[in-house]
């Protein structure tokens, strides 16, 4: 007690002691590591600490030093020859544990051995420097030392696979911890090394979560579940049933029993939402840029990628793995763009790899200007949506389909293609249904041969086990939920307005721009990490630190995700707890920013971006109102019996009696079914609500579903 109640004092200047619950700590301190025997796991980590790995690794030199030092003398051997201990040029094991101060050494010299390993920011200058604290002892004359130091040199075969793999057995072999550890340092050294929190966000309680303790809950503000979806009621009643029905897994690549109905399904749904032809299904939209880029690029003669600066590391992989000719315009920059595309005949085959909406910056892409150069030059277009499938447009296309919003409100929900429209002149597109669609897996979509093209001959897709089919039924009551609900996606836009005008107001730096990412400019690596941790610890608040190499150095920020679901009284804690962590740890506001002449377009006067969301737009969902703590969640009744429909084929109808009315028929199945799962209290009420869907109105009631 008495140990953790003084690293407690250490928990506002430490961030690992500062973000860490204390029973974590004590679990940690009183579990041994797997990979060193002799220290515990807490001590494994302040070894890897900067500041405390060195201190740690010197102190049990000294100790090391101090035994070696009296073993030598008189009254130590005394001790010894005592308890019948003769040590000569051989000590024996029994020698060694018969005796307190031989044994008690020994374990000084493991753990300081097991400490300059440990310390892997330091692992390669240690290990010089240090070749081995028992082998130094040895050489100052304790017998018990040099017995140490021998077993050290020939060491007993230890279960653990990894490390007795990876420790070398001839001087000659290539030293594979030492390069580990440098790769590590790297990134210490750059400030790009990554802590992961330990957050569980709670389906019942979106937008909470818990640490690592199941009782220490905290309110989410990064998360791209932008919707809240990932637990919507009709997304997990649907997976209910297609778990139950289907089991767990795929059981197989597409290629070997692993194409099911419900994939099939899901693919004529996205071709659907985007007006394409065809659809193709990936693991994650990572491995659906980085197949259908590679393929494509590998296959197409001479082709040359143009690829947008801040593209996805996805991408860049894509056209990296191509190996064909890349051309980096800067970040929507046509001017850039059209004078790379220039440098090219005509017939060259191109492609232009873009985003509609970049997640760090929140910058929109010039898609239609984009389409125009491509039309100009022969060249394809490569539109990665993934941050806006499911936030943009009437249908939650994207922003492609955003920019026709009208064309494609009237269109409805026909998969015919607009004419001349920005979404019908993007020749591929590529979406997540990992984000706003709260699942996961990644799709492109684009022309039949194009689709067919990429499902033959890219390794990413053939070669790897399908998603499983409750999750791919997940995803896809997702996309028919948000086809046919504006009302979300709405109410995001009014809740994102809201924070960021308020950051303004107190001259918090927002890096400006169109869409729904707030990223709070910190301009620091430590201070963006430190304010990380402040707003977790002293606020509840989880806001992940985003540092280079994800930002450029310099740029680092806090980058908000705002939803629907977040009630106004958890808006005003996010704005308090920002303001008094800038004040606290004293960062740049957007005055100081424009004195020192900008940064990431904060504090240059640019402040004033249009948003994408007209108020026209946000108004066909009716009236959009932010929760507050306590409201029931609404579900969209007409959404929730389109999305039951459209399965009945595959899991049958809901068991409901012929008598009721439609209406009463959704309220029914959505309390019994979806609601029943997710463990909320069932709803007193049907709430009425104005029309929610301006695409079809033919069912315009809302249900309250959940606290
Ligand atoms: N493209 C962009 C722009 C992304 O930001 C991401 C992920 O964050 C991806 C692709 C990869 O998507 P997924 O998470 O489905 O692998």
């Amino acid at each position: 007690m008495e140990k953790f109640s003084s690293l407690a004092r250490f928990k506002s200047s430490c961030p690992f002691l500062g973000g860490t619950k204390t029973s974590t700590l004590r679990a940690l301190s009183s579990t041994i590591s797997p990979r060193f025997s002799s220290i515990s796991q807490l001590t494994e980590r302040a070894a890897s600490c900067p500041i405390m790995g060195p201190a740690l690794v010197m102190r049990s030199t000294q100790m090391v030093a101090g035994y070696a030092s009296v073993a030598g003398q008189a009254d130590v051997q005394k001790i010894h020859h005592s308890k019948g201990i003769f040590p000569g040029t051989s000590v024996s094991e029994a020698d060694i544990s018969k005796c307190p101060h031989a044994s008690a050494a020994r374990a000084a010299a493991r753990m300081a051995d097991d400490l300059a390993a440990a310390s892997t920011a330091k692992a390669s200058e240690v290990k010089k420097e240090i070749p081995s604290t028992a082998r130094e002892a040895a050489a100052a004359g304790c017998p018990f030392h040099r017995a140490a130091a021998a077993a050290k040199e020939q060491p007993v075969k230890l279960p653990d696979m990894t490390e007795t793999q990876a420790t070398p057995t001839t001087s000659d072999a290539y030293n594979y911890d030492k390069f580990y550890a440098a790769e590590l340092e790297k990134k210490h050294k750059d400030q790009s090394y990554r802590y992961f929190n330990n957050i569980n966000r709670l389906a019942t309680k979106f937008p909470i979560a818990h640490t690592a303790s199941v009782k220490e809950e905290v309110q989410v503000w990064c998360a791209n579940d932008y919707l809240g979806m990932g637990n919507n009621p009709v997304v997990l009643e649907t997976m209910h049933r297609a778990l139950d029905k289907y089991g767990a897994g795929a059981g197989g690549t597409r290629n070997i029993a692993g194409n099911s109905a419900m994939h099939l399904g899901l693919e004529r749904e996205l071709a659907t939402l985007h007006r394409k032809e065809a659809a193709l299904v990936f693991s994650s939209c990572y491995v659906a840029n980085d197949a259908t880029l590679s393929t494509l690029g590998s296959k197409l003669p001479g082709c040359v990628y143009f690829s947008d600066a801040s593209n996805h590391a996805s991408m860049i992989q894509g056209i990296r793995h191509s190996g064909a000719k890349k051309e980096i315009f800067k970040h929507n920059d046509l001017d850039d763009l059209e004078a790379k595309l220039k440098k090219y005949p005509k017939e060259t085959p191109k492609i232009i790899a873009f985003e509609s909406v970049y997640s760090m910056c929140g910058s929109i892409g010039p898609i239609k200007e984009i389409c125009d150069l491509a039309e100009k030059y022969g060249a394809q277009t490569f539109l990665d949506e993934v941050h806006a499938v499911g936030l943009y447009g009437p249908r939650g296309a994207g922003v492609a389909e955003h920019l026709d919003w009208e064309s494609h409100q009237l269109a409805g929900q026909s998969s015919e293609p607009i004419k001349d429209s920005v979404m019908d002149r993007i020749d591929m597109i590529t979406g997540t249904l990992g984000k706003a669609y709260g699942a996961v897996g990644g799709y492109v979509a684009g022309s039949r041969d194009f689709i067919d093209m990429i499902r033959s001959y890219a390794p990413g897709f053939i070669f790897t086990t399908s998603l499983p089919p409750a999750t791919v039924a997940g995803a896809r009551a997702s996309v028919i939920y948000q086809k046919h609900h504006v009302g979300d996606r709405a109410l995001k836009q009014v809740n994102v307005r809201t924070v960021k005008e308020r950051f303004a107001a107190l001259d918090i730096p927002v890096v400006p721009g169109p869409s729904h990412i707030v990223p709070v400019l910190v301009g620091d690596a430590g201070l963006t990490k430190a304010a990380s941790d402040k707003l977790l610890r002293e606020h509840g608040i989880y806001v992940q630190a985003i540092n280079f190499p994800t930002v450029a150095v310099g740029e680092e920020r806090l980058r908000v995700t705002v939803t629907p679901r977040h009630t106004a009284e958890q808006i005003d804690g996010l704005i308090t707890a920002m303001d008094t962590v800038f004040t606290e740890l004293n960062i740049n506001r957007i005055s100081d920013w424009t004195k020192l002449g900008g940064r990431a377009n904060v504090g240059t006067g640019k402040e004033n971006v249009e948003p994408i969301w007209s108020n026209a737009q946000i108004n066909t969902a009716g009236q959009s109102q932010t929760l507050h703590d306590g409201d029931m969640v609404l579900v969209d009744a007409n959404a929730a019996q389109v999305v039951r429909k459209s399965f009945e084929d595959l899991l049958g109808p809901m068991e409901l009696s012929e008598t009721e009315s439609i209406q009463k028929k959704v309220e029914a199945v959505v309390m019994t079914g979806a609601v029943e799962h997710i463990a909320g209290p069932l709803p007193k009420k049907v709430k009425a609500r104005a029309p929610v869907n301006p695409i079809d109105m033919s069912v315009a009631t809302t249900i309250a579903v959940s606290a």
